[in-house]
C-alpha cells in the first residue's frame, strides 16, 4: 500500500528542524533511518501532513567519550555503533547494536528513532536502562535530560513534547573490573527478539559483585528491572545457585505477552537462561576475557 501524501522538508539545522516542526504542529513528525516510520506509513496506521527529514542535521552523529561520560548523537544508527571505537570499549553496546535486525536495518535505523517509537520489543530501551542512560532532548522550550526510565513512559509512549527531538544518548564509562552482556533471542536476523536479557556488573579483586544492573527486554510494556533481584547479587560471589535465584525474582516481575514468537510460559524459561548466559559472559568480560557475544536465533 503507498502511504497517504505528505509534504517532505529538510532542514540544514537542528535548530531549523526544531522550528519547522514547532511551526507545522502536530501533523508533522521527524524522519530518521525510516526503518519504523516508513512501513506505519506505508500500512496507513499514521498518516502524518508532513515529514521532516533530520538525516543530514551535522549535530547528531557523534559518538565520543568526554571525561568518561559516552555521548552518541541520536542520529548513530547501530551499524555505526557496533563498529566504534566506544563498542570495543563497552562490549555490551556492541552485543546490541551488532544484533538489531539485519545490515540494511543496522546502516540505516538510528538510536535515537528507536528510543523515540519506545517498541517494548525493541533492543536499545533494555540496554540503556543497564547502562543508566540519560536522554538529551531538544525543543522550542530548551535542552532537558531525562534518565531512561522517565523518558520510557509505557509501550510506545515517552516523555517527548511537541517539536521535541531526542539528540543524544548518555552513559557513564563502567569502571575498571566492569563486564556487561547483552543477548536476544530470536527467530531470524529481520525480527524483533521474543526475549532479551542485558547485564551490567561490577566485580573487584575477589570477585565479589560490587554493583550490578539487569534489564530484561521484550518481557512487558517497557524493560523490566528488578531491585530485588540486584539487592540479592550485590555484595556477593557470583555463584550459579545465587545468579539462578535472581533470575528466578526478575522473571517474576516479567509479564512478556503470548504471540507469534511464543507463549507466556515459553518467554519467561527464555528469559531465565538468557539471564544465566549474559551473566556468565558479563563474569568473563569482567575479568578482561575478550569475548564476542551477540543474539541467539532458534
Ligand atoms: C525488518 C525490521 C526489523 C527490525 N528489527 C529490530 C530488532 O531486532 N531490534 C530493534 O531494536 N529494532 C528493530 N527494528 C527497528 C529499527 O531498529 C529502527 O531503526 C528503529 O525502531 C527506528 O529508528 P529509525 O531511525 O528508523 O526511525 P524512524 O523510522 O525514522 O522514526 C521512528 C519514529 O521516531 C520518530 N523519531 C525518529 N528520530 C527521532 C528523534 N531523534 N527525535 C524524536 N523523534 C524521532 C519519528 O518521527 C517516528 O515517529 C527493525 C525494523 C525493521 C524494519
Amino acid at each position: 500500500m503507498y502511504p497517504e501524501p505528505f509534504r517532505y522538508h529538510r532542514p540544514r539545522s537542528l535548530q531549523e528542524a526544531i522550528t519547522l516542526l514547532s511551526e507545522l504542529g502536530e501533523g508533522a513528525k521527524p524522519l530518521a533511518g525510516g526503518q519504523s516510520i516508513v512501513p506505519i506509513l506505508k500500512m496507513r496506521m499514521d498518516e502524518p501532513s508532513d515529514l521532516v527529514d533530520i538525516t543530514r542535521l551535522p549535530e547528531l552523529s557523534h559518538i565520543n567519550n568526554e571525561q568518561g561520560v559516552i555521548r552518541i548523537g541520536a542520529l548513530c544508527t547501530h551499524a555505526q555503533i557496533a563498529r566504534s571505537d566506544i563498542a570495543d570499549t563497552v562490549p555490551i553496546l556492541k552485543d546490541c547494536a551488532g544484533g538489531i535486525a539485519d545490515p540494511q536495518v543496522r546502516s540505516l535505523g538510528t538510536i535515537g528513532g528507536s528510543v523515540s517509537v519506545a517498541d517494548p520489543s525493541s533492543d536499545w530501551p533494555a540496554l540503556l536502562h543497564v547502562l543508566h542512560s540519560e536522554i538529551v532532548c531538544q525543543g522550542p522550550e530548551g535542552i532537558r535530560t531525562v534518565p531512561i526510565g522517565e523518558f520510557i513512559q509505557d509501550a510506545y509512549t515517552t516523555s517527548l513534547g511537541d517539536a521535541e527531538l531526542v539528540t543524544e544518548i548518555r552513559f557513564k564509562l563502567p569502571p575498571a573490573g566492569s563486564g556487561g552482556a547483552y543477548i536476544g533471542f530470536k527467530k531470524a536476523a529481520p525480527s524483533y527478539p521474543a526475549a532479551s536479557a542485558g547485564i551490567q556488573l561490577t566485580l573487584d579483586d575477589k570477585q565479589v559483585c560490587r554493583d550490578i544492573t539487569i534489564a530484561l527486554g521484550s518481557a512487558g510494556p517497557t524493560p523490566v528491572m528488578s531491585a530485588e533481584a540486584e539487592a540479592l547479587l550485590q555484595g556477593k560471589t557470583l555463584s550459579t545457585a545465587l545468579l539462578r535465584e535472581a533470575a528466578e525474582i526478575i522473571v517474576a516481575a516479567s509479564s512478556p505477552p503470548s504471540d507469534a514468537r511464543g507463549s507466556t510460559t515459553f518467554k519467561r524459561d527464555i528469559l531465565k537462561s538468557l539471564f544465566m548466559k549474559a551473566a556468565a559472559t558479563a563474569i568473563e568480560r569482567a575479568g578482561g576475557s575478550q569475548i564476542d557475544g551477540s543474539h541467539d536465533y532458534v
